[in-house]
């Protein structure tokens, strides 16, 4: 089959790639000349320690994909490097041993260290902490130069063309399969579209779409200097137990109950996230803005609270931070979906909303995809 793929994010990639893979040919089209949305703003990081039941397997099979791909494409900058979820009240700490003590603590790759163990596995980490929550699993990938690398491989294939700065303006489904029209009036025949447009949903989304199961979120990130060491893993702190399900249970309840969030964390409805980028810097976030119009500015109060955790949990100053630049992805409403999946015009798919998980989910999404529509 001919295969469109509109839209050049890690899910556009992720189905462009698994339909090469299978034998088709595709044409991808990204409206910017190089992808400049949720995924090129993203950690990287490919986070199976937030998941559990219905979540963990595709996790754990999406991070053994990007593993696979690595193989292939060591652009990608795949690092198995697992993460610390580091713990700095008894209420966090009850967290994190309640899920240590789960049925899937082995599959997720948990073990609850000490701080000591904790230095041991990440010696970096010299600041004040009662204790962390190792995974094993949790891995990392350099957004940024990720997609090119792997557009790169599948140009090797002869059957794959990328154009971009081309943006998608209008589909038709046709007894003959599906023909795409794009701003420059170019026309592009497929037997089936697969659309990603991350959280573009107005324009075409919505128009072939209509108003699509989602919401949108905002988050705000920042990165550092080279940070002179390494930080050999991910870290997290306890505020990040609050936001994934795979942490829910009595002690998280009584984290809620008895631990509030700092101000600005609870206002900017924040965790910390922390990787070292492959050039030594350290991306650090986030915040969760949830209502629409979005600030066009980056807000200073949460950079601050972020810059003083890190350096509570490294102990030490951190290097100058030289970027900050917000991102925003969209999500699927439906708690049970990892993404929003519909036939919208016969041979013509939309895929979006996986929400904080897209990086990490991708490639296993395209897999999922390839399955359904035989591929
Ligand atoms: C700040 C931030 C941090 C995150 N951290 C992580 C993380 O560490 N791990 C994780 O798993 N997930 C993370 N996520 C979530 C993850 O980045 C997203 O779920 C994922 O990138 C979504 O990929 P996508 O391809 O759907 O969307 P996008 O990456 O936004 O790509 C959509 C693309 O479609 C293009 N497009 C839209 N309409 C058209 C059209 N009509 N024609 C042509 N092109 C079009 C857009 O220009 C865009 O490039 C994070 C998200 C953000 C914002």
């Amino acid at each position: 089959m001919h295969i469109v793929v509109i839209g050049g994010g890690v899910l556009g990639t992720a189905h462009a790639l698994e339909a090469i893979r299978r034998g088709h040919s595709v044409t991808q089209l990204e409206r910017e000349p190089e992808s400049r949305g949720a995924t090129v703003r993203n950690f990287g990081l490919v986070w199976v320690s937030g998941s559990t039941g219905g979540e963990l397997a595709p996790a754990l099979r999406s991070r053994q994909l990007w593993a696979d791909l690595a193989k292939d494409v060591p652009g990608i900058g795949f690092r198995a490097a697992g993460s610390i979820t580091l713990l700095r009240t008894e209420a966090e700490l009850a967290v994190a041993r309640e899920a240590a003590q789960r049925p899937d603590a082995a599959e997720r790759g948990f073990t609850l260290v000490d701080p000591e163990q904790a230095r041991a596995l990440n010696p970096a980490l010299r600041g004040e902490f009662l204790g962390g929550l190792h995974c094993a699993n949790d891995a990392a990938v350099e957004s940024r130069i990720a997609l090119p690398a792997i557009r790169k491989h599948l140009h090797a294939s002869g059957r794959y063309t990328f154009l971009g700065g081309a943006e998608a303006r209008a589909i038709h489904s046709h007894s003959g399969g599906v023909s795409i029209r794009d701003e420059h009036g170019g026309r592009h025949d497929g037997d089936l579209v697969i659309f990603c447009p991350g959280a573009a949903l107005g324009g075409l989304a919505r128009e072939v779409a209509g108003d699509l199961p989602l919401r949108r979120v905002r988050l705000q990130m920042m990165q550092t200097a080279p940070l002179g060491e390494q930080l050999t893993t991910a870290i997290a702190d306890g505020d990040s137990l609050r936001y994934y399900p795979g942490f829910a249970g009595p002690a998280l309840d009584e984290l809620r109950a008895a631990q509030p969030q700092s101000p600005v964390a609870a206002e900017h409805k924040m965790q910390l996230l922390c990787v070292q980028r492959l050039h030594g810097g350290l991306t650090i976030g986030d915040t969760h803005e949830y209502d629409e119009p979005f600030n066009f500015d980056v807000d200073e109060a949460p950079y601050q609270h972020l810059a003083g955790t890190m350096e509570e949990l490294l102990g030490r100053v951190l290097p100058p931070i030289t970027r900050r630049w917000a991102g925003v992805y969209s999500q699927c409403l439906d708690p049970d979906e990892l993404v929003h999946r519909s036939e919208v015009a016969p041979g013509v798919w939309v895929i979006a909303g996986p929400g904080g998980r897209g990086m990490t989910l991708g490639p296993v999404l395209g897999e999922q995809t390839a399955d359904l529509l035989g591929l």
